[in-house]
């Protein structure tokens, strides 16, 4: 990377994604608050009001788990929450419920495209904090957003591009999708990244030393963000070495506009936020019998099946469409087809293309692409257009039975036109000589 120049890239990402659940993490608050009014989401737990109690939300606690699962994490058996202190308005209680020593997943790694793996450090859940706005020279505080449960996947500092980082991250977004985790959302703030960045020489880097500090990066709200995030922050860094500095180790945020990081508060160390148990909660204790229950919910990642689609034939553009944007339902369906004999091509392009088609159970599916012959989808349309052409170009189709292969290149030419382009050639190739080879009998 030329912005790099002789220096070499170190990222760990922190991403906090807010699982959808009825509840809020530790009270009976209603935990979908996406454009409510200000304050109309709490109770005396929520508010860190002397006295409530927290009871942890069992579903929160299960998506965190089948989120671990997925990134091939290790699960605790033996669990727990801790008090994390720190002095802030939209903290009232004066902490925040998370997870330090002991938390629901540990140890795990995912496949990225260019064959590196991100290394997974920790799954953990917290509660996330309240809002606070600025307005006419006062600070108001909106508690919806108290308490509601956030996962936070911790990885080591094991990107060295940040193609990778961002790959990491789209892959999360996609797993939390497909297994229901999350909508994940990040205009909505279900899904809120953070860069950890440093810079170290090439010497350091094949003695596998680690810079002397990071800077977080937060408040980075989309994929596009990060990746200029994490550039913007290197050309500063990189500016501090060659000064002869060395950078300061402190969380700064990212201004879009600016396309500039600007410094935040310096960055705690963990003894600064004095961790200790939750006394309110007692200790979380899983058996096998859960585990394996859980397991049986996370049998294939998203890239997996994707991979598994693209080897029976379909597209990569189709089995992304099926798998991250359709999702679980369509992925379903398309097996359910297969089974039933359907071509995998043509299965996706059913479930891609035919909306009136698609919603219909798998039975019903097959039923109808049989009434409607072998062809499905818009085969149906292209032969309509290739009848027309064939028919209006009876040169053409003399050139092509003596013989000259140019024709043909001509009649698809015609349809691809006619079809705006829609047309997929090589169907569009088959009909055509389908039709031209049977007008000849
Ligand atoms: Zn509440």
């Amino acid at each position: 990377m030329e912005l790099l120049g002789k220096y070499k890239l170190v990222v760990g990402m922190e991403v906090h994604v807010q699982p959808k659940t009825s509840q809020k993490m530790f009270c009976g608050c209603d935990a979908d608050i996406w454009g409510q009014e200000p304050n109309t989401r709490t109770c005396p737990t929520c508010l860190g009001l002397p006295g409530a109690l927290p009871v942890p939300n069992l579903e929160a606690v299960k998506k965190t788990q089948l989120l671990g699962l997925a990134l091939g994490c290790k699960l605790n058996e033996n669990s727990r929450f801790d008090r994390k202190h720190y002095f802030y308005p939209d903290l009232p209680k004066g902490y925040q419920i998370s997870q330090y020593k002991k938390p629901l997943c540990e140890n795990g790694k995912l496949l990225l495209e260019s064959g590196n793996y991100a290394d997974i450090e920790r799954v953990h859940l917290e509660e996330d904090v309240a809002k606070s706005f600025h307005q006419g020279g006062k600070t108001l505080i909106d508690f919806n957003k108290s308490g509601i449960p956030l996962i936070e996947v911790v990885t080591r500092p094991c990107f060295r591009s940040v193609e990778d980082a961002v790959d990491y991250c789209k892959k999360l977004q996609v797993i939390c999708r497909y297994l229901e985790i999350s909508e994940a959302d990040m205009e909505k703030g279900q899904m809120r990244l953070e860069a950890n960045i440093s810079i170290r020489t090439l010497e350091m880097e094949e003695k596998d030393e680690l810079p002397p500090y990071k800077v977080e990066v937060k408040n980075i709200n989309s994929f596009k963000f990060m990746e200029k995030a994490v550039k913007a922050e290197v050309v500063r860094q990189r500016e501090i070495w060659e000064s002869g500095g060395m950078p300061v180790q402190e969380n700064r945020g990212y201004d879009e506009f600016k396309n500039v990081t600007v410094p935040q508060r310096e960055k705690e160390e963990a003894s600064d936020y004095r961790y200790f148990p939750e006394p309110d909660i007692p200790p979380m204790v899983f058996d096998e019998e859960y585990f394996l229950n859980l397991k049986k919910a996370v049998a294939r990642l998203p890239q997996d099946l994707r991979k598994e689609m693209e080897e029976k034939g379909v597209a990569k553009e189709q089995s992304r469409i099926l798998v991250e944007v359709m999702a679980r339902e369509a992925v379903e369906k398309f097996n359910g087809l297969v089974a039933k004999g359907v071509e995998a091509r043509k299965a996706a392009s059913v479930l891609i293309n035919r909306k009136d088609l698609s919603l219909l159970g798998v039975e019903e599916i097959v039923t109808r692409i049989n009434e409607e012959g072998v062809r499905v989808s818009d085969i149906e349309e292209i032969s309509e257009v290739v009848e027309n052409v064939v028919g209006a170009n009876p040169q053409a189709v003399l050139d092509y039975k003596s013989g000259r292969g140019n024709a043909l290149q001509f009649l698809l030419g015609c349809v691809m036109r006619e079809t705006k382009g829609r047309s997929d050639p090589h169907v569009a190739l088959d009909l055509i000589k389908e039709l031209i080879n049977k007008n000849v009998k």
